[in-house]
């Protein structure tokens, strides 16, 4: 079962994440989580990553695929894998699928977790923190007790810089403009599955699960 996972921040991809490792024991593999450990085993690759970061740089696709092939390449991949975060751009996907034909191991399914822009900024913009003692909460999924008031030492709660409409919707638009062109692409290969992400997120699963009950 090879996946790649696709959503926009507050869609509650990790949480499908989650959901889909523990269920079909394939590996999460993220790109972070990917360099860190190529950079920690000190492989070829993870050392030439590594020399791009610490000058401050990107690091170049023909290195990020390959630290890609050798993790996709390791024993927990056997039944497959579930990509996030990767991959970012058009090149990268095109790398991806020759790797995948190279390794005589295709895609699946690109599963995007859908929610609607409108429904992401009310999702982003209900944090709210206690700048007393660090407690967060969410106005509409974590209410405080009292409307605005920390439910440990009732000091006002506050919305950090992060988490305000024109922050989060400007953060969205970036994220819109990169990930559009891979839905894009993965729809020409009939790869995209679109599920409803504004919905209960076990319901969400459930969709998932559907889906992945036909590669069974
Ligand atoms: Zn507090």
């Amino acid at each position: 079962m090879n996946l790649i996972l696709m959503g926009l921040p507050g869609a509650g991809k990790g949480t499908q994440a989650e959901k889909i490792v523990e269920k079909y024991q394939i590996p999460h593999i993220s790109t972070g989580d990917m360099f860190r450990s190529a950079i920690k085993e000190g492989t070829d690759l993870g050392k030439k990553a590594k020399a791009f970061m610490d000058q401050g740089e990107l690091v170049p696709d023909e290195v990020t695929i390959g630290i890609v092939k050798e993790r996709l390449q390791k024993p927990d991949c056997e039944k497959g894998f579930l990509l996030d975060g990767f991959p970012r751009t058009i090149a990268q996907a095109e790398a991806l699928e020759n790797l995948l034909k190279e390794l005589d191991s295709p895609l699946d399914y690109v599963l995007h977790v859908d929610v609607p822009q409108e429904k992401l900024v009310d999702r982003l913009t209900g944090r709210r923190v206690c700048p007393e003692c660090g407690a967060t909460y969410h106005v509409l999924y974590n209410p405080p007790k009292v409307e605005g008031k920390c439910d440990n030492d009732g000091a006002d709660l506050i919305q950090r810089e992060d988490d305000r409409p024109e922050t989060v919707s400007k953060r969205l638009e970036v994220n819109i403009a990169q990930q559009q062109p891979l839905l894009d692409f993965y729809e020409d290969k009939n790869y995209l599955v679109n599920i409803n992400g504004d919905q209960d997120i076990n319901v969400v699963f459930e969709d998932v699960d559907k889906q992945l009950q036909t590669l069974a």
